[in-house]
């Protein structure tokens, strides 16, 4: 549940309020909004029962959350979130542009295309190093050699660095050179990965499961905030459907469900939704149409010879060129680049 205080509510019966909440053995979340603060409650709401909290100064009124993610919805949190990577805001009016290959694969590669991305404008390098691949006999990503390179990528460029995180090694490893950590499609449902990432305290791009719906993409996001880390950004990459044109079908509608349900920032990923590098362009423009906060999309130097995802790749120059197209589109949504 979550309790809405009048407006103008002061500092003191709202820590009231908290201290009452959590001596019953409950969470208290408190959001300060431009209007109204509200204090959203984690836990049984029955052991409050006796407390006639509708009764207390400035408390405007108590209102139920049915749903089963709490930190994640936008009942407790009305104004959006932004996640802060390095110098680089996600969500609220920013338009963030993540690129980077889909896999490292040498620090030639990783170096030559941090300098192309940033000089077509994007903001935030990506680059796997643990690739969660369908089969095992693919190249399955160079691991810790693959974040040093990152690492050296940022300190070369200044731009910040994600990299996915497939296992508590990967965790303990990546957190030294990045300043994201992404949770695959593969993961979104690794309960235990989520919690561990949550610790971390680092920034989570979580990407939505293969078959998930948003509901559980939500409580998914919840397993990281849960942990005390606020610092989540969702990507929708495309679900499972019975068409086999594209890879994966673009769930456009996620972008303004999320932004109904949720406070957290959205971004899109047309690269892995699509798998088809003459697709990447029209579903960017639609992303920002529907109010994605960014995008994400891979890019290679020569994605001819990419050990992972080359169809979908661009080359530097559709990159730049991308940008230069989307510009127009960003602006029209009120977004700052
Ligand atoms: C990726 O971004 O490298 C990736 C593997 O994407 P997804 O988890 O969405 O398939
Ligand atoms: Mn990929």
């Amino acid at each position: 549940m979550i309790i809405v205080m009048k407006p103008g509510a002061k500092q003191d019966s709202i820590l009231k309020i908290k201290e009452l909440i959590e001596a019953n053995g409950l969470d208290a979340h408190i959001s300060d909004g431009k209007e109204v603060t509200i204090i959203g409650v984690v836990g049984d709401k029955t052991k409050l029962q006796n407390q006639n909290l509708e009764s207390f100064d400035e408390v405007d009124k108590i209102v139920a959350v049915t749903e089963s993610y709490k930190l994640s919805n936008k009942k407790f949190h009305p104004e959006p979130t932004v996640v802060k990577v390095g110098n680089v805001e996600i969500g609220g009016d920013n338009f963030v542009t993540f690129s980077g290959p889909c896999a490292v694969e040498s620090e030639e590669q990783l170096i030559t295309t941090a300098h192309a991305i940033k000089k077509a404008g994007a903001h935030i390098l990506r680059g796997g190093a643990f690739k969660p691949r369908t089969s095992p006999y693919s190249f399955q990503g160079l691991e810790e050699e693959g974040l040093k390179f990152m690492k050296k990528a940022k300190e070369e460029t200044g731009l910040p660095v994600v990299c996915e995180v497939t296992s508590l090694t990967a965790i303990e490893a990546a957190v030294k050179c990045v300043d994201m950590l992404q949770i695959g499609a593969r993961n979104m449902q690794n309960f235990y990965l989520l919690k561990e990432v949550g610790k971390t305290g680092l920034p989570v791009l979580l990407k939505r499961g293969l078959s998930a719906t948003i509901d559980e993409w939500l409580n998914a996001a919840e397993y990281i905030l849960a942990e005390g880390n606020p610092n989540v950004v969702l990507c929708e990459r495309g679900i499972r459907t019975f068409e086999t044109a594209t890879r994966n079908t673009l769930d456009i509608s996620a972008v303004p469900v999320i932004k109904e349900k949720s406070h957290l920032p959205i971004i899109v990923d047309p690269s892995h939704a699509s798998g088809v590098r003459a697709y990447v362009n029209p579903l960017s423009r639609s992303a920002i149409a529907a109010g994605a906060d960014g995008l994400m999309i891979e890019t290679h130097p020569d994605p001819s010879s990419a050990l992972s995802d080359g169809p979908q790749s661009l080359t530097f120059e559709q990159f730049e060129q991308l940008t230069e197209d989307l510009k127009p589109f960003i602006h029209l949504m009120g977004k700052k680049i």
